[in-house]
Formats: C-alpha cells, sequence, structure tokens
C-alpha cells in the first residue's frame, strides 16, 4: 500500500476499508467490521475466532447498544466508570451474556465500582491502581479479568506503564493476580505507524506468558489483527462518530 505521492499510506489508506457511508445502519456497519476482523486472521493465517470484537460505546446511548446486541454483538467496552454504571445494569437484566470491559484510565477512587461492574478492566497501569483493585476485589468479592496498559510511545500525556517499568509491573501483577491477569493492551500514538508499538506489546505478551493482546482500534484493527491482536476494541467504525462527552 504505498501511495503514489509517497506519503505514509497509514492511516489514509486505510480508513477507506475500514468505515462506511454514514447511511449505512448499525447493523452494516457491525457486519463489515466483523468481515474485515474475518478477512485480516485469515490472511494472517489465524482462526477468526481468535479475536474478540470489543464494541466501544462510550458517549453512545443505550439505546445504540441494544442496536448492537440485536445484530448479535456481546462485548463492549466503556472509557468511564460512571457512564457504564448507569447504562449497563438495566441492559444485563435483559441480556445476561453481556460482557463489559472498562478501557479507559480508571481512578483509584473507582476501584470498587470498576470490580462490581466489569468483567475486564484493561487499563490496569500503576501499582497504586493494583493496590485498589486488589482490595477492593476482597471487599465486594470479585475479581475481574485484567489486562495491563502499556504506555509503548512512552507520551508523557497518556495512561499506561512507562515501557521501562512494564517488565516489573507485569511480574508483580502475575504474582498477585494469578491468572486473572490476562494480558496486555496498548494505544499507540495517533500519528505513527503502530506496526511497531503492536510488535513490541506482542514481543512482551510472549516473553511473559500472556494470552490477551488488546490493541487495535477502528483505523488500524486490521494491522492489529496481522501482528497477532487477540481482542480488537472498536467504536467509531461501528456506531459512528461519538456524540460529545455526556
Ligand atoms: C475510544 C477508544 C477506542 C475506540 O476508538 P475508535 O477509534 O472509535 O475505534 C478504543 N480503545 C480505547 C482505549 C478508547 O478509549
Amino acid at each position: 500500500m504505498v501511495r503514489e505521492d509517497g506519503a505514509r499510506p497509514y492511516p489514509c489508506c486505510l480508513r477507506s476499508f475500514v468505515f462506511m457511508a454514514p447511511s449505512s445502519s448499525l447493523a452494516d456497519r457491525l457486519e463489515h467490521v466483523r468481515a474485515s476482523i474475518d478477512a485480516a486472521a485469515r490472511n494472517a493465517g489465524r482462526d477468526p475466532a481468535s479475536v474478540t470484537l470489543v464494541a466501544v460505546s462510550k458517549f453512545h446511548p443505550a439505546s445504540s447498544i441494544q442496536d448492537a446486541i440485536a445484530a448479535g454483538q456481546r462485548v463492549f467496552g466503556e472509557n468511564r466508570v460512571q457512564e457504564a454504571a448507569a447504562k449497563f445494569p438495566p441492559l444485563r437484566e435483559e441480556t445476561p451474556d453481556l460482557r463489559l470491559h472498562l478501557i479507559g484510565g480508571l481512578q483509584t477512587n473507582k476501584a470498587r465500582d470498576a470490580v462490581r461492574l466489569a468483567d475486564m478492566i484493561e487499563s490496569l497501569d500503576r501499582p497504586a491502581l493494583a493496590d485498589a483493585l486488589a482490595h477492593a476485589a476482597e471487599t465486594v468479592g470479585r475479581l475481574p479479568d485484567l489486562l495491563i496498559e502499556v504506555n509503548t510511545g512512552d507520551e508523557p500525556q497518556k495512561f499506561g506503564v512507562p515501557r521501562e517499568d512494564a517488565d516489573a509491573f507485569i511480574r508483580t501483577c502475575r504474582q498477585r493476580f494469578g491468572n486473572k491477569l490476562r494480558g496486555l493492551m496498548c494505544i499507540p500514538p495517533a500519528q505513527e505507524d503502530p506496526t511497531p508499538h503492536f510488535q513490541l506489546l506482542r514481543s512482551m505478551a510472549h516473553e511473559h506468558g500472556l494470552p490477551v493482546l488488546s490493541m487495535g482500534m477502528s483505523a488500524d484493527y486490521p494491522v492489529a489483527i496481522a501482528q497477532g491482536a487477540t481482542m480488537v476494541r472498536v467504536g467509531t467504525a461501528i456506531f459512528g462518530p461519538r456524540p460529545a462527552s455526556p
């Protein structure tokens, strides 16, 4: 995919594959994303069933989530504990096999609510949060699956454990949480080729024997699948542009 003008192909070329016309229905867009996941997995010689689609519904109303549920989607991602707490419990009553992933930066004072609500927390990124989650798990009597978010681009404004601290943090979380620590998550810097970030995350997970790799969003999930993603977090390509934050 080299463009004639010599510009880096990422991510503008991909966008035309990934985004459908805004007039399309949510079910159409979801179907398109599923087909793209299947194609990317097969191209990489992988079983499409090895990739879990997390539909990122942040800022979108419960009615949109219901549309996605009607189209067969079961795994959703939300950034904010409060928003998830307002939207998901009623949806779960109707659809008990819904799964909620919390994917946004998490404050320690939200740990207890997060532990109550989530099936997976993808954004464990510092010792104070590990402490808060362990304590909350004791109080609440359940512990969600956990992913450690790695700041692969070492961007100062980003969540995620810095690269140089990642190995030690992964080891201590492994000891503390055992098999509840399932894997790693990353959000590559917006303007860079994401491939080296995906490769770095994959090699870290491999070194530590962690099975889950959450990487890839609307603009780059096929690339992430080619690099071994087992979970992709796709919002805009399914739900359309996000409304202003509630
Ligand atoms: C919002 C968000 C996504 C989805 O991004 P899109 O570009 O809309 O697909 C994925 N991961 C995280 C952590 C997010 O905050």
